[in-house]
């Protein structure tokens, strides 16, 4: 199996969701490619199960049509994409590239009743021609905005890594006997499949990103996209932050609060549908970047180090997650999405405090373990309630298990693999209701005004 890297698990796209937004916006973009060239009239695309249920709410719709006229999440603008759907029912017509097709509401069915074989989220996309359909392709978002086509297996790319690993005793053993920390290792993996130049300003790059979403986050104000008209708070939190430091109110040390600021402020961010980096979900996009600018901020850590030795400590713990479990909150929960941000982010501070290797899984696994059995049930299919709160309330989970494992030396009883494991398995048992559906928890019972 193709090793999965930082630049796989870290993008930078728009918000709301990477599996509901940025991977069907990938989707769309393939087949707008897949037909390119060939002699069509109109466009059909049929959502399934968890994209079809809570579609609406995470602005799939949106990202299909801006996919399917060449915009991909990297490059996009996001005012251009909020809209783009009832731009195409009002004008009838949608592009595809650089082409125009008939189009209308019924051209885009939601069946969320019914649920692909292979994942939750499937979509097809069918290319007709005189009402014979003369291209069809089905495709699913399986987290993190990543992509699979029906009948391919996952893409491979072929590129031998000198380090590959698939378990966290691996890594370790790996990482041990060649004496190189987690990050210098997942950096040698990274640079065998990309060029090393690439590497090194992509990984600034989506610091800066991270950096400038916390910023603009904070600084924003107004009612968040939808229904439940949540409003923002991380200006006021801020506001209120820098109050009690003024009128010497403040009680003992506030860093804590400041950490959930920064968590809320990218949330509030993906919420509004704006730029954020998928880390390794949208919904859980607040984690890591709260969790490093904390470090920044409030530990000293430079930019360089979080950039590189942060980060890619994270990428190799999510890689596990994603290979021997999974980051969709439509197959695992949002203990699979919240739950493995806050482990990468535990391990990642971990690192960049100066832990060793036991420590690091130590923390990486003590984040997990507190996560397992985590729903997903997001109210009316907003990726607000409860989804911004509780990446404040894992970036504090974090730190908590950086301190933890920084206290002890490293040894444990419940290993990283076994949390993980069972955190597959406790999705597997997970009734569909729990699973971004909006069918059950807070979903259900949370009442909408
Ligand atoms: S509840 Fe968790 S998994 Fe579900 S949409 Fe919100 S953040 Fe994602």
């Amino acid at each position: 199996m193709k090793q999965i890297g930082a630049l796989d698990l870290f993008t930078i796209g728009i918000g709301p969701s990477s599996s509901h937004t940025v991977g069907p916006m990938r989707a769309a973009f393939r087949f707008a490619h897949l037909v390119e060239g060939q002699e069509i009239d109109r466009v059909q695309v049929i959502l399934y199960g968890s994209l079809a249920a809570t579609g609406v709410g995470h602005g799939t719709k949106d990202a299909l049509a801006a996919g399917l006229a060449g915009y991909t999440p990297e490059l996009c603008d996001p005012e251009m994409v909020r809209g783009a759907f009832e731009r195409s029912i009002e004008s009838g017509r949608i592009s595809i590239l650089n082409r125009e097709v008939p189009f209308a509401e019924e051209n885009l069915e939601l069946r969320s009743r019914e649920r692909l074989s292979h994942h939750s989220n499937g979509m097809t996309f069918q290319a007709l021609l005189a009402g014979h359909v003369v291209q069809e392709q089905t495709y699913f978002s399986v987290g993190g905005g990543f992509i699979e086509t029906l009948g391919l297996q996952q893409e491979e790319d072929g590129t031998e890594v000198p380090y590959p690993f698939a378990s966290a005793v691996e890594l370790i053993q790996l990482a041990k006997a060649n004496s190189m920390t987690i990050a210098e290792l997942t950096y040698a993996n990274e640079i065998a499949m990309h060029p090393k130049d690439v590497v090194d300003q992509k990984l600034k790059s989506i610091w800066e990103a991270m950096r400038n979403c916390i910023e603009n986050g904070l600084q924003a104000e107004g009612i968040l996209p939808g229904f439940l008209k949540v409003p923002r708070r991380a200006k006021s939190m801020t506001a209120a932050l820098h109050r009690v430091v003024e009128d010497g109110t403040a009680v003992g040390d506030l860093t804590a609060e400041w950490l959930q600021a920064f968590a809320i402020a990218v949330n509030e961010e993906n919420a509004a549908g704006n730029r954020v980096v998928t880390a390794p979900t949208n919904g859980a996009a607040g984690i890591i970047p709260a969790v490093a600018y904390f470090a920044h901020r409030f530990r000293g850590v430079s930019d360089e180090k979080i950039a590189f030795d942060y980060l890619l400590t994270a990428a190799a713990i999510g890689s596990l997650y994603k290979r021997n479990a999974s980051i969709s909150g439509a197959e695992a929960g949002c203990q699979g999405e919240v739950g493995s941000a806050c482990s990468m982010a535990a391990a990642a501070i971990t690192a960049v405090m100066g832990g060793t290797l036991e420590q690091i899984e130590n923390a990486a696994e003590i984040a997990m373990e507190h996560n397992l059995g985590l729903t997903c049930d997001p109210v009316g299919g907003f990726v607000q309630l409860p989804c911004i709160e509780r990446n404040a309330i894992a970036a504090g989970t974090a730190v908590a298990a950086m301190r933890l494992a920084l206290m002890g030396d490293g040894v444990h009883k419940i290993s990283l693999d076994t949390v993980i494991e069972t955190m597959r398995q406790t999705g597997l048992d997970m009734s569909s209701k729990y699973k971004e559906t909006s069918t059950g928890g807070l979903a259900v019972n949370v009442v909408e005004c």
